[in-house]
């Protein structure tokens, strides 16, 4: 399956993406905290964080899917990423949120999905790596399902935009 004009990533603020989904790199409790899961609660409205005490956590590496409430995004999907130590789980966890983001989308029949830099922030995993596991575990995923159509990796900074450029074009030729 081909992955040209599925696979992106661009410079902005993920809480303004008229998607599918947005993903949110919560933390365990699902119940808010800073960064980019702060900005999303902020701009989703307190039904959100309603909806989300209803669920009662997940953990580091899974998925859960909520509405979106006042964003544009149709809804949310919550995931876990590790803290990063510096272990090989850290690498299979981070992994873990991408597939099963994206089978969570694949399940819901959800066909625009926009990433952050998942444990990026104050969960300190270095960009390259990361950004690594998450185009890897895009592609292959998207290789081998035609659900969801499209992915964009959403940045805040032109620096770690850039870091995107070279892995995304070597698996989207
Ligand atoms: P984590 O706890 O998983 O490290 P953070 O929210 O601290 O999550 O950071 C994850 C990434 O999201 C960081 O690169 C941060 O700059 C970025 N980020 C923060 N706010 C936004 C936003 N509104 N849109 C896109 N990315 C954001």
């Amino acid at each position: 399956m081909t992955l040209k004009g599925r696979l992106e990533a661009r410079q902005g603020d993920i809480t303004r993406m008229a998607v599918d989904a947005i993903v949110n790199a919560a933390n365990t409790s699902l119940l808010g905290g800073g960064g980019v899961d702060g900005a999303i609660h902020r701009a989703a409205g307190p039904e959100l964080l309603a909806e989300c005490r209803t669920i009662g956590g997940c953990p580091t590496g899974e998925a859960r899917l909520t509405k979106g409430y006042r964003l544009p995004a149709r809804h949310v999907i919550h995931t876990v990423g590790p803290v990063y130590r510096g272990r090989p789980e850290d690498s299979r966890l981070l992994a873990g949120c991408y597939t099963h983001s994206l089978t969570l989308a694949m399940d819901h029949g959800l066909q625009t999905l926009a990433f952050p830099a998942i444990s990026c922030g104050v969960y300190g995993y270095p960009i390259a790596d990361a950004c690594r596991i998450a185009v890897d575990s895009c592609a292959t995923f998207m290789g081998s399902h035609d659900t969801p159509d499209r992915v964009v990796f959403v940045l805040f900074s032109a620096a770690y935009l850039d870091v995107y450029t070279r892995p995304l074009s070597f698996r989207v030729a």
